[in-house]
């Protein structure tokens, strides 16, 4: 199956900037997938992320949507952002209007939809993220976690099949991160695809199915967060500690106590595993007591 989103070997400068912000970057993004780049500051996230809508071009290299080269003449980039959305990590760049009603309706204003159809994908991508009577609201007066859901229901009123979110948990508090990375998962179980970059470990093995790991602009590895997350050379190389959850669990294997599969995901989860192996050990002392 082709992959929705292809990146082959894409390069990027700032202007002025003395290096490369990414460089040599390669990789595919399957349809439906929940991706997680994960990297610290200044390791080129963002700048990747960037280029999945056409915001940043790359200065070699190439970007497809569905198999076909991004085109950057205004019109195809008009219909690549309805179909990739970006959520910016400081919701004020995105928020335009003096009210949340207008901002929500400016993607589909400007798409050309007919007023009755942008006002049902106003009303559809408010319900969706909690915010039902803020219509009339002025956004700047809202909170962070308030702001971060209108910028979503922005997205959202385009319905775009991906959604890219750069770090879309700073500067929350961590009720409000775990109220919009239900809002993500929520998104990613009805089909979307969902990228989102984060230097945050314990976001990233909870919540992706597959982790880029970049470090200095460029692709250091890839692959389900359990295995990427388990190699100390890669998290040295990347500024990175491993989840406390995983680090924990690996050890817990490591002693024999639990298995090594499936990694739990959950403190919950690992605390079932580690009552399952006590009971099983008991069962097995008793079994053969009694032989
Ligand atoms: P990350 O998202 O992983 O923190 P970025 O993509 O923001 O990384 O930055 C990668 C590199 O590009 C850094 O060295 C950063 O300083 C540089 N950079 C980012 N944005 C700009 C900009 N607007 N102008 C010049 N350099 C930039």
């Amino acid at each position: 199956m082709t992959p929705l989103l292809t990146i082959e070997n894409v390069a990027y400068t700032y202007p002025g900037g003395q290096t490369p912000a990414i460089s040599g970057v390669s990789m595919e993004i399957a349809a439906g997938s929940k991706t997680a780049l994960v990297g610290p500051n200044g390791a080129g996230k963002s700048t990747f992320l960037l280029m999945l809508n056409g915001i940043l071009r790359p200065d070699s290299g190439v970007v497809r949507f569905s198999g076909r080269p991004l085109a950057y003449d205004s019109k195809s980039l008009r219909d690549l952002r309805r179909r990739v959305g970006f959520v910016f990590q400081n919701p004020d760049v995105q928020i335009i209007a003096p009210t949340v009603e207008a901002d929500v309706a400016f993607g589909p204003v400007n798409l050309g939809l007919p007023p009755d159809d942008v006002r049902r994908a106003v009303r559809d991508a408010l319900d969706h993220v909690g915010l039902q009577g803020y219509e009339d609201r002025p956004p700047h007066l809202l909170s962070g976690g308030e702001k971060k859901r209108v910028a979503i229901a922005g997205i959202l009123a385009m319905d775009p099949e991906v959604l890219v979110f750069d770090e879309p948990t700073a500067s929350l508090d961590p009720a409000t991160s775990g109220e919009v990375m239900d809002l993500l998962d929520d998104l990613a179980s009805r089909g979307r695809t969902v990228l989102l970059s984060t230097h945050d470990v314990e976001l990233a093995y909870r919540w992706a199915d597959s982790v880029i790991l970049m470090g200095r602009g460029r692709v250091l590895a890839r692959g389900a967060p359990e295995e990427v997350f388990s190699d100390p050379d890669l998290l040295t190389a990347a500024r990175l500690r491993p989840p406390a959850l995983l680090a924990l669990s690996n050890e817990l294997a490591h002693r024999g106590i639990i298995d090594r599969c499936p990694p739990p995901k959950g403190i919950a989860e690992l605390v079932d595993r580690i009552e399952r192996s006590i009971s099983d050990h008991a069962s097995d002392r008793g079994g053969h007591e009694r032989r």
